[in-house]
């Protein structure tokens, strides 16, 4: 009993000394960044600096590089004799058995003409990948960017890293996973990965899809001097503009005068996980009466009637045209629609009233502000 007691003693002390001694020597190892991650590493020797005391940390970081870090974070060794060759990695190579190792473990692939390009700049969406898959991480949430649709070839490894709060975005709406990673972002993320205190809650943001309804060789409504697939266009841009200076991320269906399939908007919403869908379009009569706004809803869909409400009180509180309602519809784009979808009607091009006033572009913009309205009075009560 008493011999443990004094063994534990001791090696107490040596830890205390040790520690003692590390963070004198290093309360500041570098001279370009004092970022708690970084040293938290550097005492781990799991990254080091350049020889003038410097991190770079604005830096890019290779293929090489970022291989050896996580092995030596994580602690992946060699396995196996396995051996692959890369003609451009000659056994001579300063990382050829981290190279070797990453491939065993499935942390990094070779390209398909034999090559690994290890001096090639690694990208934020291939550095999810790689520490995905070094960590072996399984947990996924629902996890939202404007720039990492379902479809996206890393939105897995991107969606995980970021539920284990490794990772998280460029902005509070992009992720930027085409970017070359720096050096300081990776060794955040990598340091994130071996302590919990530095690890970050990610919130997703409010997506809205605006859909400007037709484009190019489909003009949609012609009447009294306007083409619909430009007024509805000019619209739709106004309240992207209104809709992101409150906060709210836009995914547009399109910006300019360009032809989309009606499941190809569709699709986009469950791809892009928006929380809600609003197409936009003028209507036409062949009744030059017919006049006021009027705003669809996905039949049967409580959330998408909740939206065309808002959106309808809205428009015809600041707008004072004739309200026509809010009501249900089986056009393409809400029926194949998974998310809260509706569609507005912003007037009747047919009436030369009502075209007039569109011809303004201060009513436009009276149009916008007041569907942007309704959407994040949707927003904020969902
Ligand atoms: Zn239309």
């Amino acid at each position: 009993m008493k011999k443990k007691l004094l063994a534990t003693l001791v090696i107490f002390g040596c830890l205390l000394s040790q520690a003692n001694f590390a963070s004198a020597a290093s309360t500041n190892p570098f001279s370009d960044t004092n970022a708690a991650e970084v040293k938290f590493l550097y005492d781990k020797k799991i990254i080091g600096g350049y020889g003038d005391g410097t991190f770079k940390p604005n830096n890019p970081i290779t293929r090489a590089e970022a291989l050896v870090i996580v092995e030596n974070a994580m602690d992946i060794h060699m396995e196996s004799s396995t051996v692959t060759n890369f003609t451009d990695v000659p056994v001579s190579h300063w990382a050829y058995a981290s190279i070797q190792t990453g491939v065993e473990h499935k942390l990094l692939n070779g390209y398909g003409n034999g090559t690994f390009q290890p001096n090639k700049k690694i990208t934020r969406a291939e550095s999810s990948a790689l520490i995905s898959r070094a960590n072996k991480l399984t947990t996924t949430s629902v996890v939202k960017y404007l720039d990492v649709p379902k479809s996206h070839p890393f939105y897995t490894d991107i969606n995980k890293m970021t539920s284990a709060g490794f990772f998280s975005g460029t902005s509070f709406s992009l992720f930027s996973p085409d970017r070359e990673i720096t050096r300081g972002e990776f060794a955040v993320v990598v340091a994130r990965t071996l302590n919990p205190a530095y690890r970050v809650k990610f919130v997703n943001p409010k997506i809205v899809q605006i859909d400007a309804g037709h484009g190019a060789q489909d003009p949609g409504g012609v009447s009294n001097g306007l083409q619909e697939k430009n007024l509805v266009l000019d619209v739709s841009l106004r309240i992207q503009k209104k809709l992101q200076a409150k906060g709210v991320a836009v995914l547009m269906s399109r910006t300019t005068d360009t032809f989309l399939k009606l499941e190809d908007r569709a699709k986009l919403s469950a791809d892009y996980q928006v929380d809600a869908f609003v197409s936009v379009h003028s209507n036409a009569a062949t009744t030059s009466q017919a006049k006021g706004v009027e705003t669809y809803y996905k039949t049967g869909d409580a959330k998408s009637q909740q939206l065309a409400s808002l959106i309808q009180n809205s428009l015809v509180k600041s707008t004072q045209s004739t309200d026509r309602g809010a009501k249900p519809a089986n056009y393409k784009v809400l029926k194949e629609n998974e998310k809260p979808a509706s569609l507005v009607e912003i007037g009747f091009i047919t009436n030369e009233a009502e075209a007039a006033k569109l011809k303004t572009s201060a009513y436009r913009d009276t149009v916008a502000s007041a569907i942007a309205g309704g959407i994040v009075s949707f927003l904020n009560a969902n």
